[in-house]
């Protein structure tokens, strides 16, 4: 059974090429040839798209303009200037591929259904110059008299163009199962799920949106290509917004995310409309309720929930014995820190509105050191360590980490440089393994580019295997081996907050800052933590502990700092901060001061002056 569900990739992409060999006997009929011929057109498509909406998370409602730029781009140079199949396929695919990048730059800005818009705004522009550029487009008459398809100066028949379509899609099904379980993969699906996770594990969220939006727009670019030289003839209602619904739906109805998912969507609404013209005039009800009952029935589409409820019978088997605990310095070298001060903020200010959340803040952060943030809640504490981990821009001052003034630095360019953090509120990758979160974290230490995670090069694959040696070391280092193969969301919440800092530890961290790590934790899971968090700190890594649990933070602090309305109050030794007489007001103020703090100090409203 593991066999077969790891390699159910590969086993179906031989029986894909199987049947794809004998299709042209089966078919029978050149119009049936024709079906299957487009069938695969669609399921190159789908594919491609499916690493936009199922891997990154996005929504694109305009494919059907990538698929007519590729389309007009073919057929208009095959009829104006006589290129050849080939090079128009290459040239449909970087044009449409640029359009890509095109559609990737509102992703800066906008998410969600606001990015759904934009992607729909870019169909109608394609699908209106399309109708309007008369003299280049034919407008409604369209392109005809595209002529056959040649490969090497031969002639194509339909039976070839069937294989050479059929290749291309089966090329595109490799390339999308490898992308997804590669570092690429891992990071699209962690940014859909975590942004601000993601990018403070070192994955550049913009870049790696702009290589989902390129790689679908690609494929789109491809598929209109194949199309024009079957069809031979393209007009602008080939290409308008209910084919980019219909796109999308492949992908959603198929599975979204899936590797099968998209193949069986294509395929399944391909078929769809042929098997309900029996239906005559309520041929489009039929198809209604049949995507409405399906989805209900199947909410992560066909394939997804089919795994789902597979994943059920068949729970995660564990593939590794858990081999020696490995120390910390053989898994992820971290190297000396340089230099005495490791992180220093001055004059940091930062507001919203009219709240002065962090105002004239200085700190200092020896190498070395474990340092307790503390203070009550609504301080700035969490606001401080966004400040200085790049997700927030400060209004004023500066921060070095490290020598460097990194303050107009973003999230995952620190963590490149050594700066790891957790959340207040836990920001794991709950829909992927717990395995895949850590792993998803070394993405930023692979040499091995795109193509050769593409075509599974010696090289990726050393890569690869030494970086999941490693993710499953540092789950062995935490005690979280036996949970690998389970997804995160699945976790115990104490186990999630040690998932977090393993994954953590995988940007080999010189400054590691916790927020509130022990929020949520029984006494024996914080006894846990504190001896995690020291023997960090016996590592070499600089540690921020922010935390209300204050037997916890006065036990390993070495040097604390003390945060109440924005401003720091109090900073020195546990010792010296417990007697301080402002923090004693601030913070202490009761006798209970080993205690967290009383929940009225949760009203942020009772806080404005
Ligand atoms: P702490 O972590 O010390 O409990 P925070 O840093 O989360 O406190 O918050 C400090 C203040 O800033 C609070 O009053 C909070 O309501 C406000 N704040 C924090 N983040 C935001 C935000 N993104 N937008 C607006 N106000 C915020
Ligand atoms: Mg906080």
């Amino acid at each position: 059974m593991m066999w077969l569900s790891r390699n159910l990739n590969w086993l179906f992409a031989v029986v894909a090429a199987v049947l794809i060999l004998a299709m042209p006997d089966i078919a029978g009929n050149e119009y049936a040839l024709r079906f299957y011929t487009l069938m695969l057109i669609y399921t190159i498509l789908a594919l491609g798209l499916n690493v936009l909406v199922g891997y990154t998370g996005l929504v694109s409602l305009g494919q059907a303009g990538l698929y007519a730029i590729g389309a007009y781009t073919a057929a208009i140079l095959a009829t104006r200037l006589g290129f050849g199949f080939v090079p128009c396929l290459i040239l449909g695919m970087v044009f449409a591929g640029s359009f890509g990048i095109l559609l990737a730059y509102p992703t800066v800005r906008v998410r969600g259904v606001y990015l759904a818009v934009v992607t729909i705004a870019f169909g109608i522009i394609v699908e209106n110059i399309a109708i309007e550029w008369d003299s280049l487009t034919g407008s409604w008459v369209g392109i005809s008299n595209v002529p056959k398809p040649t490969l090497l100066g031969l002639p194509l028949n339909h039976k070839m163009y069937f294989y050479i379509v059929g290749g291309c899609a089966l090329a595109a099904f490799a390339v999308n199962v490898n992308i997804m379980n590669s570092r690429f993969g891992r990071a699209m699906l962690a940014t859909s799920q975590s942004e601000i996770a993601a990018a403070s594990l070192g994955i550049n969220v913009t870049a790696l949106r702009t290589l989902a939006f390129v790689l679908s727009a690609v494929t789109a670019g491809a598929a209109g290509v194949l199309y024009v030289f079957l069809n031979k003839y393209i007009s602008p209602d080939i290409f308008s917004f209910s084919d980019s619904i219909r796109f999308l739906l492949m992908v959603i109805l198929g599975g979204a995310g899936t590797t099968l998912g998209p193949v069986v969507g294509a395929g399944a609404l391909s078929y769809l409309p042929e098997l309900l013209q029996q239906f005559g005039e309520w041929q489009r009800f039929v198809y209604g309720a049949l995507l409405a009952i399906v989805m209900f029935v199947l909410p992560r589409g066909i394939v997804g929930s089919a795994a789902d409820i597979l994943h059920r019978f068949f729970p995660a088997a564990r593939r590794e014995t858990d081999g020696d605990k490995r120390p910390l310095g053989e898994i992820v070298s971290i190297g000396p820190a340089g230099g005495e001060v490791c992180l220093e903020a001055k004059d940091l200010s930062l507001h919203f509105g009219g709240l002065a959340a962090l105002n004239n803040v200085n700190a200092q952060l020896s190498s070395g050191e474990i340092h307790g943030l503390i203070g009550p809640n609504g301080a700035g504490k969490s606001t401080l360590l966004n400040a200085v981990s790049g997700i927030y821009r400060v209004n004023s001052g500066r921060v070095f980490f490290l020598g460097v003034d990194t303050t107009d630095m973003r999230s995952h360019q620190l963590a490149r440089r050594g700066l790891a953090r957790t959340f207040q509120n836990t920001e794991l990758f709950q829909e992927m393994t717990v395995l895949d979160n850590v792993w998803a974290g070394f993405h930023s230490d692979y040499r091995t580019g795109l193509f050769g995670a593409i075509l599974r090069l010696p090289s990726y694959r050393k890569e690869e295997e030494k970086h999941r040696r490693a993710a499953l070391d540092l789950l062995n280092f935490v005690g979280l081996t036996d949970y690998a193969y389970e997804k995160a969301k699945s976790l115990p919440f104490g186990f999630q907050r040690k998932l977090e800092i393993a994954r953590a530890l995988a940007v080999r961290p010189k400054l590691l800052l916790l927020d509130e790590p022990a929020a949520g934790l029984t006494q024996s899971e914080i006894d846990d933590l504190r001896d995690l968090i020291i023997q960090l700190s016996d590592h070499g890594i600089t540690i921020v502990v922010v935390e209300h649990h204050m037997e916890l933070v006065m036990a390993i602090s070495s040097q604390m700092t003390v945060l109440d309305y924005g401003e720091v109050i109090a900073k020195g030794t546990a010792a010296e901060v417990q007697e301080d007489p402002k923090v004693i007001e601030a913070y202490f103020g009761s006798p209970e001061m080993l205690a967290p703090p009383p929940e009225e100090r949760l009203d942020d409203a009772e806080r404005e002056p």
